[in-house]
């Protein structure tokens, strides 16, 4: 099927890394940085070049395209989606690729920093890059390959399925967001437009890798009530509320139930920031779990724990407020089990191992779950992202479009 097609992510890669799309998470715009409208406005017109009648950029930064069915049986409608932000914790600004074709091993110095250097024995996927050519940033800059990789990948797609109407699918929708980086890449988001039944992003590591499951998350505020009175007649008195929240704190389990002493599939209470002045002091959490009723767990673990440390202060109180984050999207994926299964399957058609796993974290895919787009992870190859040693190889872009090809070609199959 790809024999003799020309694939053209990698070009395309090359061509958008190079457009400064950085989100801020400090504005409060919509999308964060206008920048980011400069890539989206020309993958709109790219994808019209390509055939897609429809293809627009939205106020707001989305783009949003139609690849119509070639197909007369009725086939539900799947989304493929990226984000065309960076992150905000590397400089996006000026970013020159390198290809460094037919990788055998060696280190690779980025040339502008020739501290920056590429190792095999700090990133040991690259020993699946043996021969593959490589694509890096120049030392100064992260790479974007997060999530260009993916947005050049579904162009590429496109490019692939309009030029080869032989192959067999339903309509596919394709949109390209903003902000993802800063949490808001949902934000003005539009789904009724988009009009699809499923979704997949391409935001994800390794090739083969397909990630079903995020956390689930609440925050936590506590707010302890001190007694407060003149501190030169405060003796038998004054009970001061930083004083509490560092008893608190120094309470929290030391060797297990934190960011910093779990990993895997062991969730987490994590304090966050603290204010507060002698009468009053609040702590802000995150709790965070794979099963949402391990939340509640967690929560009434820590309440009570807060409950047992105060009682020896007389006349404090505290207020404990929980507030809803987001959810594992297994929770949706699992009421619609084809939608991982095909994944899987189109993983394998493409020659590739199926590595399942889970973020701890949360994604844009778990927010559009939760918002009617069932929608897991697949991989895009992006590799050290967010750092200036940030790569990618053109084979795993290539991959990633045949597993979307053939994801196209299976829900046709299976309808
Ligand atoms: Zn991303």
């Amino acid at each position: 099927m790809f024999e003799n097609y020309k694939f053209t992510a990698a070009e395309r890669f090359l061509r958008y890394v190079q457009i400064d799309t950085q989100s801020d998470p400090q504005s409060s715009l919509q999308p964060t940085t206008a920048k980011q409208k400069d890539l989206g406005k020309l993958l709109a017109d790219e994808l019209k070049k390509i055939g897609i009648a429809d293809a627009h950029m939205d106020e707001f930064g989305y783009v949003y395209a139609t690849i119509p069915s070639t197909t007369s049986k009725k086939v539900p409608v799947i989304c493929f989606c990226a984000h065309v932000d960076t992150a905000p914790d590397c400089s996006g600004t000026g970013v020159k690729p390198i290809v460094h074709k037919n990788y055998q091993g060696q280190d690779i110095v980025l040339p502008d920093d020739k501290t920056q250097v590429l190792r095999l024995s700090e990133y040991p996927y690259l020993q699946k890059q043996m021969g593959n050519d490589i694509i890096t940033a120049s030392g100064t800059t992260l790479l974007g390959s997060d999530d260009k990789a993916g947005v050049a990948e579904i162009m590429d797609l496109a490019n692939f399925l309009i030029t080869n109407k032989n192959i067999k699918h339903g309509t596919i929708k394709i949109l390209f967001t903003p902000d993802e980086e800063v949490g808001k890449g949902t934000a003005k988001v539009d789904l009724k437009k988009l009009g699809a039944d499923f979704g997949y992003t391409l935001d994800g590591g390794e090739a083969g890798s397909l990630e079903d499951e995020t956390f689930s998350a609440d925050g936590v505020q506590v707010v302890i009530h001190g007694v407060i009175s003149h501190p030169g007649y405060a003796k038998g008195k004054m009970v001061n509320a930083m004083k509490i929240a560092g008893h608190i704190l120094d309470a929290l389990p030391k060797d297990r139930l934190s960011p910093e002493s779990t990993e895997g599939k062991r969730g987490f209470i994590h304090p966050v920031r603290i204010e507060g002045v002698a009468e009053k002091c609040s702590i802000d959490f995150i709790i965070r779990d794979f099963e949402t009723a391990g939340l509640k767990k967690k929560e009434d673990f820590l309440q009570t724990m807060i409950a047992e440390t105060i009682r020896i202060f007389p006349n404090v109180t505290f207020e404990f407020h929980v507030t809803e984050q987001y959810r594992n999207m297994k929770e949706v994926l699992d009421l619609h089990p084809q939608v991982v299964e095909y994944a899987e399957e189109a993983i394998e058609r493409a020659g590739l191992k199926t590595k399942t796993e889970s973020i701890r974290g949360g994604t844009d895919g778990s927010r559009l779950s939760f918002m009617g787009l069932p929608c897991p992870n697949l991989f895009a190859g992006e590799q050290a992202i967010h750092s200036k040693l940030e790569f990618i190889s053109v084979q795993d872009m290539n991959k990633a479009v045949e597993t979307m090809v053939h994801l196209a070609q299976i829900w046709e199959e299976k309808s």
